[in-house]
């Protein structure tokens, strides 16, 4: 097979996952931007502002129709940038380490869009430069302060000891990503993603399932992917993932086991959530998110508007809720009231393709030589990426 005949294979393999790449990540942003404006309020204070319903569609009043994103989905179209600026440095044999920093130098772009003053970093991907991007959205204290550190945290040697929902909400793209080897694993690339800034084995074990959750998704709908199965899967992996952990992967586990047993009960939605706690931490958040997502299996609005109608963290909820609920039904289940109005809609899809379907301008080693791209995604590289542009 020469040079274009593998590509043509890679894109013939990878295209039906598209729409689920692309449901997961716009799914995200959506149920992000649909709590984000309640993300602070109470259950009362909601219902006494949009209904006894609670919130159901996007409240647009104060944005000029742009239904706006948080820090949740800023951090995670950063992730996506971090994993494609790694794909296409170092496209053989990713180590889980490689791939941390990669990410975690995507991380230092998006504080300076925090903070214009922090220039540590040259600016690696093209989203450094969105406009859109540059504002602040109630970004994570934890966030932050790690990222200021000026340290790369580590599971082996963490920064601090946060548990917050900060880890789980923005590693989707790690479970997303078309390369086979981190698909397959992607709960342990995704661990070492949120312990960049989540040192307590709470605030990277939900990351570990949240990623392994929608990669089992993508990867599984030829053969009818059910909901329920991957979520099981999960269950059943964590212990095992980490067994230097267990009493607390057992507990992120009896977690999902409850989230499970409350959406196949009779219980209103919001009654179940509050027995699952509020989201701030990532435990939390998952839970949420899985109870939703198995309460409506078939419908992605029911799922995302049951993640945030309650007194805790809506946005990080609703955007995990968004990632599991995209993944699994596909970009087609997302409506037209939930995407047209919808902050970079197009930025966000034109990340879901590369995720998906990687570079596929590459030379004969399999080095990416698509200009393109790599001005998107690599544009000051580190490591073996400059011996590759030398020889272009
Ligand atoms: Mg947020």
């Amino acid at each position: 097979m020469d040079n274009r005949e593998i590509i043509d294979s890679i894109r013939r393999r990878r295209q039906p996952h598209l729409p689920y790449v692309m449901g997961s990540l716009v799914g995200g942003a959506v149920g992000d931007a649909l709590g984000y404006p309640v993300e602070f309020m109470s259950y009362a204070s909601i219902q006494a502002q949009f209904g006894a319903q609670g919130i159901r569609s996007y409240w647009l009043d104060r944005t000029g129709g742009v239904a706006l994103f948080s820090d949740d989905t800023q951090m995670t179209l950063f992730t996506a940038a971090g994993l494609l600026e790694a794909v296409t440095c170092d496209p053989v044999g990713l180590s889980r380490e490689v791939v941390a920093n990669h990410v975690y130098r995507a991380y230092l772009d998006w504080l300076h869009t925090q903070d214009h003053l922090f220039v540590s970093n040259p600016g690696a991907s093209q989203l450094v430069d969105v406009p859109e991007l540059q504002h602040r959205r109630a970004p994570g204290n934890t966030c932050l302060s790690a990222l200021y550190s000026g340290q790369m945290g580590t599971i082996e040697a963490p920064l601090n000891n946060s548990c917050g929902c900060g880890g789980v909400m923005r590693v989707a793209p790690v479970g997303l990503l078309g390369d086979d080897g981190i698909l397959r694993r992607a709960w342990a690339y995704a661990a070492d993603v949120a312990a960049i800034t989540h040192g307590h084995p709470m605030g990277y074990i939900p990351a570990a399932a949240l990623a392994q959750l929608v990669s089992l998704l993508v990867m599984d709908r030829s053969q009818g992917a059910s909901l329920e199965r991957a979520v099981s899967s999960v269950i059943e992996g964590l212990p095992r993932w980490f067994a230097d952990q267990r009493e607390h992967a057992d507990d992120m586990a009896s977690q999902l086991r409850r989230a499970a047993a409350l959406a196949a009960g009779v219980e209103p939605d919001y009654d179940c959530v509050v027995q699952l706690g509020e989201g701030w931490v990532g435990d939390e958040a998952l839970a949420i998110a899985v109870f939703c997502c198995l309460r409506h299996p078939d419908s992605f609005d029911e799922a995302v508007i049951a993640a945030v109608n309650h007194g805790g963290d809506s946005d990080s909820t609703g955007a995990v809720a968004g990632n599991i609920m995209g993944a699994y039904l596909g970009i087609d289940a997302i409506g037209p009231h939930w995407t047209e109005h919808l902050e970079l809609r197009g930025l966000i899809e034109g990340l879901a393709r590369d995720l998906c379907e990687g570079c596929l301008g590459v030379d004969e080693r399999g080095w990416c030589n698509d200009a393109a791209w790599l001005d998107r995604w690599a544009r000051h590289p580190i490591g073996s990426l400059a011996v590759v542009r030398e020889n272009s």
